[in-house]
């Protein structure tokens, strides 16, 4: 295996280097790679966080991975683990890259383009090639906190089984957004799938662990590590909408993320600092709870909880 001009033999581990640039400052900008390969022939398996910046959890889930040494000594193929691809939103606490571009919407990129179109072009042309497979780590953005999940395009076999052998509480069907990394991925034919738990800027030890447990058990039904991980309960989620705020004020959810809920049952309350007004904000499905804000203060219109329906049991 070939990355950026190293070379990585069967039975070896490093650390592979990917300049994207450079801060004002002239500090050089990489995106580092750990490759842990095994001597046995196999899939190579990407495991990716940092996409957004901010989205610590997942960088936190790779780190752990690659600390606890889960990659070291694989029974075959490779993994290539990068725990941070946005290293610019990552130091700036912030889901994009300084321009307001968001790597997740640039791919596949070009090596002249803005900032996210040239980190995206790092990883589409250094890492894509090489992988079989892949998960990449996120969590809900903008204050949302979200119950750990798996998205996959609901038409790739190949991703929902993923999907099922990782075994996270929740596996949400959807389509796919334009100039994704998943676009991409699905473009070359390769499953892809993204794990969301938790919320940005805040470590969510459920989540961390969650995530962690879901990449051994996908590990362990691939073949790459030995032992028996139980699978969860999964419920696979076929439908979604949002529920958002009718009204300008100060939000109090009445339910906890992941609960099931009734069509027409009181989610929570907006009212003003005065109390003069006050709307209850009431569920228009029956479904799950598996996305829910932690704004405090709300705008009308703004995303209160993702409510997913149309769902099917799986029992492990
Ligand atoms: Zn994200």
């Amino acid at each position: 295996m070939i990355i950026n001009k190293q070379k990585i033999e069967p039975g070896e581990n490093a650390s592979v280097h990917i300049g994207v640039s450079e801060l004002a400052s002239g500090t050089k900008i990489n995106i580092e790679a750990q490759v842990f390969r095994s001597k046995k022939k196999g899939p190579v398996m990407l495991v990716l966080g940092g996409v957004h910046g901010d989205e610590i959890n997942g960088i936190e889930i790779v780190r752990r991975a690659v600390q606890s040494r889960m990659f070291n000594d694989i029974e075959k193929g490779s993994v290539i683990a990068i725990p941070v691809l946005n290293v610019f939103g990552f130091i700036n606490f912030s889901r994009e890259l300084p321009n307001g571009k968001d790597i997740n919407r640039s791919f596949p990129g070009t090596s002249k383009g803005s900032l996210a179109s040239r980190v995206a072009h790092a990883l589409t042309k250094h890492i894509l090639p090489l992988i079989d497979f892949g998960i990449d780590f996120h969590t809900g953005g903008g204050s949302i906190y979200n119950y750990p999940q798996i998205r996959v395009l609901k038409s790739d076999r190949k991703a929902i089984n993923l999907a099922k052998q990782f075994s996270p509480p929740f596996i949400i069907k959807t389509g796919l957004i334009p100039k994704s990394l998943r676009k991409e991925c699905s473009r070359r034919n390769i499953p892809m799938i993204v794990y969301e738990g938790g919320e940005s800027l805040r470590l969510d030890e459920f989540a961390i662990q969650e995530g962690l447990s879901g990449l051994m058990r996908l590990m362990s039904a691939r073949g790459y590590i030995k032992g028996d991980f139980k699978l969860q309960n999964n419920l696979i989620i076929n439908g979604s909408t949002w529920v958002r705020a009718t009204k300008a004020g100060l939000f109090v959810s009445y339910l906890k993320v992941g609960a099931s809920v009734m069509k027409g049952e009181d989610m929570g309350k907006i009212t003003d600092p005065y109390g003069h007004k006050e709307v209850v904000i009431k569920s228009k499905r029956d479904g799950y709870v598996y996305g829910q804000s932690n704004l405090p203060v709300v705008n009308v219109g703004d995303a209160l909880f993702h409510i997913g329906f149309d769902t099917t049991f799986i029992e492990n």
